[in-house]
């Protein structure tokens, strides 16, 4: 499992698992993660955040992934993992439960027009 590039809030509702990164554990692209030293803890929401701090915190971990140049690399991570917290890749943990939902569903239109035109051919 790869290690996340930037480290939880040490009092956030986010599993054991999700330990800090490992140097030696380290994926290809987390060496030039920017949020490596998450130091303001933006990434990750810390236990009971009211909505309006949680909102303007994603908008600012937004705002350091824009600059990120692992952006797309991150994103697809934790669309693959799937990572259920935190900001990754720009998107909150909701939003990539939308972007997965579009993608499951894309793949079975793609599956159905697949069949569908083989068995119209
Ligand atoms: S895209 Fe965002 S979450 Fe991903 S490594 Fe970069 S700064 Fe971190």
């Amino acid at each position: 499992m790869l290690q996340l590039p930037h480290q939880p809030l040490q009092v956030a509702a986010v599993p054991p698992q999700r330990a800090p990164a490992r140097e030696d554990q380290a994926g290809p692209w987390h060496s030039e993660a920017v949020c490596r030293r998450d130091e303001a803890g933006l990434f990750f929401a810390p236990s009971k955040e009211p909505t309006a701090a949680r909102l303007s915190r994603e908008e600012s971990a937004k705002r350091v992934c824009a600059r990120c140049p692992v952006m797309v690399e991150c994103r697809e991570h934790a669309l693959m993992q799937p990572e259920p917290y935190g900001v990754w890749g720009g998107l909150t943990a909701a939003e990539r439960r939308v972007a997965l939902a579009r993608r499951r569903r894309r793949d079975v239109e793609l599956k159905t027009s697949g069949a569908t035109d083989r068995i119209a051919g």
